[in-house]
């Protein structure tokens, strides 16, 4: 088989003995193909390097000034191209470079199929940008379906998410619609040091803003973004107790209620309270000498900060033979585990310790109290859960009960504006996936503009579950 040339368009021909041809679209404009080499890239995949030269368009070399150029000097030039099949392609051309014989002015010869800022062509970007664009491969499977570099395909696909979701390649574009209800969260970037900030619309779960830093200043900046007349329609705010930003909020927007949602609560409750209670008992306990009800104590915070439901299902679910999760994110990283028994463990560590019981009780009170959608209800609720810190005299419930009593407002107003933890949960969730698979460092814009579109798609768990088995 031998190749030769098309006077008619430039593409390639492959003929054969019998005259027959196939016609490839290489939509490579002015591109003389003169000869094609079988070459090996690092990789050690096969590449065809298509050889040739680029046709001179007399325009191309009209100077500023109106002179004809004169062609000065040509270096040879590699460009990436389609893949065929598994193999991969190149082009390779003398690029000219053209002088002006009158000014001096010097500029390259114009390539019409080179992507701008890459040395690939615009056939191969597309196809590169198209492939990210299904959102079925991670940037890694990409490049090892293009044979592009991994710094290649993110810059090809943040250019991707630039265009769809900012301004002028900078500012983030406004919202689609308006909302009733935001939530507003921060979550820990690559280092663990810096934070990050998200605001979202409750009510589809799209990440609205998304910017480095924890302070004020993010919500003021999220405000002059959308505009007072955009806030006039939020009539309520999820957020964490332990932040200025509901202060923000009514600072700017005194009409916006915050709602301190089950889920912070929570968090807080099992970080600051659970957790610290554990660690004193478990030191009471060495110090009294009983090392045995110490080392039960140990490796129990996730027993102690579950809900009595979720134990049951999951003994349950152990002796059914199934394999269990350790569940969401607020425990961590997943493990599995096999062994039954929780429920069992959790009322014997109850039994030795009233403390711990007297954290049981309140948080069944407060998932009955968030369950209410009667303020007056939700108001007496959390009334007598107070009470009840009172009474331990603990520190550290006394410190739950200060939280409950600076924050009352707040948290009675879920009874009214049911917010429900999903929406905040699924963003903590797209930020570990996407941590996972190496988007999370060094480019924080980039992360932001991937979180900023994964919050825009259905989350689908298990997309094989749809399969029918065969
Ligand atoms: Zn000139």
């Amino acid at each position: 088989m031998k190749y030769i040339h098309s006077e008619a368009n430039g593409q390639l021909f492959f003929e054969t003995e019998t005259n027959e041809y196939l016609q490839i679209p290489s939509y490579l404009n002015g591109f003389r193909n003169e000869e094609t080499t079988i070459e090996t890239a690092q990789s050690g995949r096969t590449v065809l390097c298509f050889r040739g030269s680029l046709s001179i368009e007399e325009e191309d070399r009209v100077c500023k000034c109106g002179r004809r150029m004169h062609i000065n000097a040509h270096q040879n030039i590699t460009l990436r191209h389609l893949c065929f099949g598994g193999n991969l392609s190149c082009v390779f051309f003398p690029h000219n470079q053209f002088k002006c014989p009158d000014c001096g002015a010097t500029k390259s010869q114009f390539i019409s199929f080179k992507a701008p800022g890459h040395r690939i062509t615009r056939e191969l970007y597309q196809y590169t940008r198209d492939l990210l664009a299904m959102e079925t491969y991670t940037n890694k499977q990409v490049a090892e379906i293009t044979g592009l570099g991994k710094n290649v395909v993110k810059a090809i696909d943040k250019k991707r998410l630039q265009e769809r979701y900012t301004m002028d390649g900078k500012e983030i574009i406004k919202p689609e619609k308006t909302t009733k209800i935001l939530g507003i969260d921060e979550f820990k970037l690559h280092n663990g040091r810096k934070y990050a900030t998200h605001i979202i619309d409750m009510e589809t779960g799209h990440i609205l803003w998304i910017v480095n830093g924890k302070k004020k200043q993010v919500v003021y900046d999220f405000i002059n973004h959308v505009g007072l007349e955009w806030m006039d329609s939020v009539e309520a705010v999820a957020c964490d107790m332990n932040s200025d930003f509901q202060e923000a909020f009514e600072e700017r927007c005194p009409h916006i209620q915050p709602v301190f949602d089950h889920f912070h609560l929570i968090k807080n409750f099992n970080d600051k309270v659970v957790s610290e209670v554990r660690k004193d008992e478990q030191r009471r306990l060495y110090d009294e000498g009983n090392i045995e009800a110490a080392k039960a104590l140990k490796k129990t915070r996730y027993i102690l900060m579950s809900k009595r439901s979720t134990l049951q299902k999951k003994d349950r679910d152990a002796e059914a033979g199934r394999i269990i999760h350790r569940g969401s994110t607020l425990f961590g990283t997943p493990d599995v585990i096999r062994k039954a028994g929780y429920e069992d463990k959790y009322d014997s560590l109850l039994k030795e310790n009233a403390l711990l019981f007297t954290l049981d009780l309140i948080k069944a009170k407060l998932d009955e109290a968030y369950k209410d959608t009667v303020e007056a209800r939700m108001a007496e609720k959390n009334i007598d859960i107070m009470d009840i810190c009172e009474a331990t005299g603990n520190p550290h419930l006394l410190w739950f009960r200060k939280l409950l009593d600076n924050h009352f407002e707040g948290i009675i107003a879920h009874a009214t504006f049911q917010i429900t933890s999903g929406k905040v949960e699924g963003i903590n969730q797209k930020i570990k996936t996407l941590r996972q698979h190496g988007y999370g460092y060094p480019d924080d814009e980039y992360f932001f503009l991937k979180l900023f579109d994964a919050s825009r798609r259905s989350y689908v768990r298990n997309p094989k579950s749809h399969r029918i088995c065969d």
